[in-house]
């Protein structure tokens, strides 16, 4: 009985787990790395195990950094069945195409410095076909939310809700080898409390062993009515002044909480009348389709407010924009316009014409909600560069910047430190994390919960389950 992490096991990217319980192999998750080039590297190297010999895999839930790797991993000989409940399903399958197309781009560009240097060519990691294989593979897409499945002889999966994105789950496993039994927990990435449209986090059954994630082991967020009371003061400084708020957007989940917040804002009488609202994201029009589509996997919140006749995704001054002409057409509005496009740190996507038509103008204001990577153009206005690189034109920044924090998808530490409580595991092992964040995260479980046995989980060293 035996778990190894061959991702997120040195960074916060890439997850991806082995465990081995009598003769079956079951992989959980089988993310991209994403960040730097260094670990972007590491998607083309060996995955550390067979693919051809894995049964099962099983998704925590449909970010990239948890799904990216899996056509990768058919397309080297993975033929084993995926299990995962269906918004996980269904949000998986325009990431993946959308991954794929990204990757098509960038290997495209890649190749066509290669030729001038008379290099050898690189094949793309996967392609749209590999994908649509890896859909036709993921049969087991209707898991639902605390009920045990039996996936092989010694291995029970129970999935809870992580209150992260829409269908994600933390991985409750019963474990048999001979007479041998144990709970192992995976906590997948578990979120915060008190987000719009999804529930928080369940509370975990008692486990013998967890692995958990630490993104922000090291912090805790502003409570979320503090963000949107900072949303509304943008806002309205914006318009007073009688400009436009482009507000970069991450395509999955946060797109949709933004938007069921702005209606609460509109509905409350907080917008002005001729306020409109833009999403200009094809990827994030198509999440926001799959929202309406799974009402089940909402909050008594966003229940109420269905019953109610409200409707976060379809009110008057809401604008789906896919189509390429819809989007520039955006230009021509002045001011009151609200622009929800990507990508969500500015590195591309619609989101930097939008930028280049706002930015310039003192009374327009770009409202940073998520993270801004270093070396991206979102870091750049956000830290007060004077001049921004768009479309390889120089930009003068003159519109305001507002930040807005406490939209985060992820648990802070008080939270984690409680889940890790609650599972009253006496053996934690610590992953998805920056190495400091790890580290601090380890003292300060050692020092708050009742475990005897905290450790960082070493990449690609198996850990005996039955050693503990
Ligand atoms: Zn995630």
């Amino acid at each position: 009985m035996k778990l190894t992490s061959f991702g997120a096991s040195e960074g916060v990217t890439g997850s991806c787990h082995l465990l081995e319980v009598n003769n079956s192999k079951v992989l959980i998750d089988c993310g991209i790395f994403q960040g730097g080039q260094e670990e972007r590297d590491k998607n083309d190297e060996e995955f550390g195990f067979d693919p051809a010999s894995i049964d099962h895999l099983v998704i925590s839930h449909a970010h990239l950094d948890h799904i990216g790797r899996v056509p990768l991993l058919r397309k080297r000989g993975f033929r084993g069945e995926i299990h995962s409940t269906r918004p996980s399903y269904d949000l998986a399958r325009i990431s993946l195409l959308d991954s794929a197309n990204l990757i098509a781009r960038s290997t495209q560009w890649k190749n066509k410095k290669l030729r001038q240097k008379g290099e050898p060519l690189i094949k793309p990691l996967y392609d749209e076909e590999d994908v649509l294989d890896v859909i036709e593979q993921w049969t087991h897409n209707e898991i639902k939310y605390n009920e045990k499945t039996k996936l092989c002889e010694g291995v029970e999966l129970t999935l809870n809700d992580a209150g992260h994105i829409l269908g994600s789950g933390f991985l409750a496993f019963d474990l048999k080898e001979g007479n041998d039994t144990r709970k192992f927990t995976f906590s997948g990435d578990l979120g915060n409390t008190d987000k719009p449209i999804i529930r928080d986090p369940r509370t975990p059954n008692e486990a013998d062993f967890v692995l958990m994630e630490s993104t922000y082991g090291d912090k805790n967020h502003v409570p979320f009515s503090q963000s949107i009371s900072d949303l509304e003061t943008a806002i309205t400084e914006t318009f007073a002044r009688g400009g436009n708020c482009v507000i970069p957007t991450f395509a999955l989940e946060r797109a949709q909480e933004l938007l069921y917040v702005l209606h609460e804002m509109w509905h409350a009488g907080k917008l002005p009348d001729d306020v409109k609202i833009f999403l200009d994201s094809p990827m994030a029009i198509s999440a926001t389709r799959i929202f309406e589509k799974h009402p089940d996997f909402y909050d008594k919140d966003a229940h109420e407010l269905l019953s109610t006749g409200g409707n976060p995704f379809q009110f008057p001054p809401l604008n789906y924009t896919r189509a390429t002409k819809d989007s520039i057409a955006i230009n021509e509005v002045q001011n009151h316009a609200l622009i929800l496009a990507g990508s969500g740190m500015c590195t591309g996507g619609r989101v930097l014409h939008h930028l280049k038509h706002n930015l310039t103008r003192k009374e327009c204001g770009v409202i940073f909600i998520g993270y801004q990577a270093q070396n991206t153009a979102g870091r750049k206005i956000l830290r007060g560069d004077e001049f921004v690189t768009l479309y390889g034109e120089t930009v003068p920044t003159n519109s305001e910047v507002y930040v807005v924090n406490g939209f985060s998808g992820h648990a802070g530490q008080k939270e984690l430190t409680t889940w890790a409580e609650d599972t009253k595991a006496d053996n934690v092992f610590i992953v998805h994390g920056d190495p400091e964040t790890k580290v601090e995260f380890k003292q300060h479980l050692k020092n708050n919960i009742n475990a005897n046995n905290v450790q960082i989980m070493p990449h690609a060293k198996s850990i005996d389950l039955l050693a503990f």
